[in-house]
């Protein structure tokens, strides 16, 4: 079963978001801040990561850059989230190695296909 840490200080995305994704067969962790999911990447590996960028504690940005600095880290794909107008943070995201950006509010449906479509990339499947 693939597994996915899913960072995002909004415990009702976090919910809504964890059961799409449980419903369609993944594994998912949750972390509610930057500090915790670096927590949760010292624990285990993940398929991949979704991951908000406005968060107290530590944000998205401050994440994808400790990221970059290990091996093991650099090669699990981001999914980045942002808010609405936040095309300076898309710009960012994607220049500090995240791999999509995905802006609020979305569908799960949506999510889904970024998510399926990406993991499936990995697998160098284009
Ligand atoms: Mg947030």
């Amino acid at each position: 079963m693939k597994k996915i840490l899913l960072v995002d200080d909004s415990e009702v995305l976090r919910k809504i978001v964890s059961f799409n994704l449980k419903k369609a067969g993944y594994e998912v962790v949750e972390a509610e801040n930057g500090k915790v999911a670096l927590e949760r990447l010292q624990e285990f590996v993940p398929d991949l990561v979704v991951l908000d960028i406005m968060m107290p504690v530590m944000d998205g940005f401050s994440v994808l850059r400790k990221m970059q600095e290990r091996e093991e880290w650099k090669k699990i794909p981001v999914i980045v989230l942002t808010a609405k107008g936040g095309e300076e943070d898309e710009t960012i995201a994607l220049s500090l190695g995240a791999k999509r950006v995905i802006r609020k509010p979305f569908s799960p449906s949506q999510f889904l296909a970024e998510v399926e479509r990406l993991l499936h990339e990995r697998e160098g499947n284009p």
